[in-house]
């Protein structure tokens, strides 16, 4: 059985990943009117990930005899300056993501709950990715600045992102 602390902080991060998906979403339909459709790619996928890990959790919140309960979701920018102002938003998020995840798993220790930590361990994971696949996006586009043929490049090579399923999902 999940203590209410412990399905509470589960409820509130479900919630954050359905955010994190809506703001990536919001920045793939962004890219897509800039005419960048590589960038809107990464961001659509990016947008089908956050969900699966809003599903890994209600699926584990059901498994454990818990009850999901979902809470409105808070409005999402719609603008950013630049592939690199996106990225920089992506990163600085993310980071936010990984310690909410690492406050979870803090919190599972104090009540001796070790099958949500270990459920927790591929978040633990998958958040090390999500930092670094966006901070070598910044590199990149910082690196090619307005370089005009860089950016139609790198929208190419983003156009070729696609979506795995995680594994957890199934589990
Ligand atoms: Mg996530």
């Amino acid at each position: 059985m999940l203590s209410n602390k412990i399905q509470d902080a589960l409820n509130e991060q479900i919630n954050a990943e359905f955010w994190s998906a809506y703001l990536y979403l919001s920045m793939g339909m962004h890219f897509e009117a800039e005419g960048r459709p590589g960038i809107a790619n990464w961001f659509k996928i990016q947008f089908q990930e956050e969900q699966a890990h809003a599903q890994i959790f209600i699926n584990y919140i059901n498994q454990r005899g818990g009850r999901v309960v979902l809470k409105a979701i808070d409005e999402v920018p719609v603008t950013w300056d630049s592939p690199l102002d996106a990225f920089k938003a992506t990163l600085a998020h993310e980071q936010k993501v990984t310690a909410m995840i690492n406050a979870i798993y803090a919190l599972t220790e104090q009540e001796n709950d070790y099958a949500t930590r270990d459920r927790l361990g591929w978040f633990v994971n998958e958040q090390v990715e999500e930092e670094d696949n966006a901070r070598q996006l910044i590199d990149k586009f910082a690196m090619i600045g307005d370089n005009g043929m860089g950016l139609y490049m790198l929208d190419q090579e983003l156009a070729g992102r696609v979506y795995n399923a995680p594994a957890a999902l199934n589990e």
